[in-house]
Formats: C-alpha cells, structure tokens, sequence
C-alpha cells in the first residue's frame, strides 16, 4: 500500500492524513531531459555531480518509488528505456511518445528525442486503451504532444481518462497565445475521446495561472479544475519549478493536475518543497534531480451522479 501523503500545509482542514481506502495516486512530474539538463538549460548553481545521468537515474527513480503512484505522467523523458525497464519490475506498464522534432537531437551526447510518458500500475488499473497526438495550432502539428489513455480499475470496473502533454516553452505573447491553441487542440482531442470518464490532464504547461491557456483548461465547459488549486485554499501554489539559469533566478508554477471535479474527490497533495529545502542553488542539486517538482495528488471516484436516485 502507497505511503500516506503529507498534507500541504495550506490545504483544507479536512484533507487526510492518511491513505483513503480505494483511492488512487497520481504523478505529475517534468524529469529534465539529461541532455537539456547537461547542455542547453546554463544550471550555473548546479553541482557538476548532480546533473550525471548515473545520479540523476537513481533519484528519479527513488522519487517515483518512494510515492509508488499508481499513474506516473512524465515529460522531458530522454531516457524511456532506464525507466522502463526498472518500473516494469515494479509492476508497471508504460507508452512514450517522442516529439517530432526534440531539440534533444541537436545536443551532444544525446540518447535519443525526448518526450512525454505514462506508466500505470498494471496491478490496479488494466489499459483500455491509448492515443497519441503531435498537438495542432491553427490545424497545423506543432512541436508537441500528448498522451490519452483510458485505464480501467480492475476492483471496480471503472474507467479513468489520462491525458499528459508538454506544451511550447519560452515566454512572450505569441508564444502564450500558442500555448492557448494548443490547450484548445487538447481540449478538443480529449472530447473526442473521454465521453464522461472521469479525466485526469497532467503536464508541464509552461504557463503560470494568469495565461490564457490556464483559463481555457478550467473554463466550465471543460469540467476540469486544478488539484493544486483546491488543496491550497483556491489558489494555486507559488511554483512548481525554481531554478537559476546562468544570472537569472527563475521560480513559476507552470505544472499542473486537473482533474474532473464532478466525478472524482481529491484526498491529498503532496507540498512542493521549500525555499529552504531547496538551498540558494535551488534545483536541481543532489536531493531534488530536475528543475521541476513532482506533483503528487491521491483521487477516489466519486458516485456516478446518474446512478442516484
Ligand atoms: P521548446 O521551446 O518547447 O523548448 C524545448 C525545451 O527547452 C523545453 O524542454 C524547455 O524546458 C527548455 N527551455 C525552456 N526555456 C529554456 C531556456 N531559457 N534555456 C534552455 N532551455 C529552455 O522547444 P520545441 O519543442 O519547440 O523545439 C525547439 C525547436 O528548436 C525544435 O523544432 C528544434 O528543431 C529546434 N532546435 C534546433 C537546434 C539546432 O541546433 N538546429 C537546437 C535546438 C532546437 P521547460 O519546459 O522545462 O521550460
Ligand atoms: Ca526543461
């Protein structure tokens, strides 16, 4: 059984301290690509030791056990095969979807494109069914994609939809209006396929709270709403990433879960680490492998509401 989550410190009083029998736990975690990590991201505060690949393996892998989530959505993963093959041991099944066009393949030293992946515990959900897309702006397929999958839990029967991407990076306002078409892209591909599942979208969104995009996966038609949001009292928490590029510090929150509030409750989150815990080279260093922070949240199914009488 999955270890209970610490509660966020700012979250409602009534989130659980311990597992909810029945629910299960999701990750939301954008890894570092090891060739983007080693050769294009200027980690200035980094120590040389922490960006290995030989060290960073290990702790990603320790910080995905260690939370044992029952659903993993990872971006920026270069090294699929690593990830596969240990998790597999541990009874989990995955998919990976490469981007078109990774700028990993233009660095030295790379190990291929990197891109987006979901692993599930087979031994609480069986897979349904799996769908891949390069996201579309404007009808035309942009650098990015994104992974569907229709899990069934194997007690109960009933389906879940998991959708992850990583959307466009970098900043401006062309850029934030693309991030937009692309959260509409995602939108239209998950009603293609999610009928009245309960949803998860995870990803590394690459836009804070205030850009269009956000706005566009919480609209009410959508039915989602974020999970980090509700746990800190309506507002989402101050970052997900925190790193110093070359004399910059950069500290957002881009990363998100949202997930179907009508059909699924959420238990618990896991709390970003602190300022504190991170040091003045913020991330990433020996303790935390990437420059992102693993989002951990624990779901249970709510009542299908057309079953009530
Ligand atoms: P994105 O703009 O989405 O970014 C790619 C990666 O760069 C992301 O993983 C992002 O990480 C990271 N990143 C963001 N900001 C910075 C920064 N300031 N410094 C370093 N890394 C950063 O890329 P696309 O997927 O759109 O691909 C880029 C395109 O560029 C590709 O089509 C490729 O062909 C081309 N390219 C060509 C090269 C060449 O030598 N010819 C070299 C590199 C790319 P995060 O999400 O964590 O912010
Ligand atoms: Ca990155």
């Amino acid at each position: 059984r999955p270890p209970a989550l610490t509660p966020t410190k700012s979250s409602p009083a009534s989130t659980p301290t311990r597992k909810v029998p029945g629910s299960f736990r999701v990750m939301q975690w954008n890894i570092l690509a090891q060739a983007l990590g080693t050769h294009a991201d200027n980690f200035v505060k980094c120590p040389p030791a922490a960006l290995q690949w030989n060290t960073r393996k290990y702790r990603i892998l320790e910080e995905i056990i260690t939370h044992q989530p029952h659903v993993v959505c990872l971006q920026e993963v270069d090294h699929y095969k690593v990830l596969e093959q240990v998790l597999a041991k541990l009874g989990y099944q995955g998919v990976f979807m490469p981007k078109p066009d990774s700028p990993c393949l233009y660095l030295p030293n790379n190990s291929g494109p990197d891109g987006c992946a979901i692993f599930w515990d087979n031994t609480k959900f069986k897979l349904v069914s799996k769908e891949t897309r390069i996201v579309e702006v404007w009808h035309v397929q942009s650098n990015q994609v994104a992974i569907l999958l229709i899990l069934e839990e194997r007690t109960s029967g009933k389906q879940l939809v998991v959708l992850t991407t990583h959307l466009k990076a970098r900043q401006g306002a062309l850029l934030s209006s693309l991030r937009n078409e692309q959260g509409k892209d995602l939108l239209a591909f998950l009603s293609e396929h999610r009928q009245i599942h309960p949803t998860i979208v995870c990803g590394d969104f690459n836009a804070e709270p205030s850009e269009p995009v956000y706005a566009t996966m919480i609209d009410e038609r959508t039915g989602l709403a974020s999970a980090y949001a509700l746990l800190h009292g309506g507002k989402e928490p101050p970052y997900s990433t925190w790193k110093v590029r070359g004399e910059q510090d950069c500290c957002h929150n881009i990363d998100y879960i949202f997930y179907t509030p009508l059909s699924l409750h959420v238990e618990g989150g896991l709390d970003v680490p602190t300022e504190d815990d991170l040091g003045p080279g913020r991330a990433p260093n020996l303790a935390y492998p990437s420059d992102h922070f693993s989002l951990v949240c624990d779901f249970t199914f709510l009542p299908n509401p057309d079953a009530r009488t």
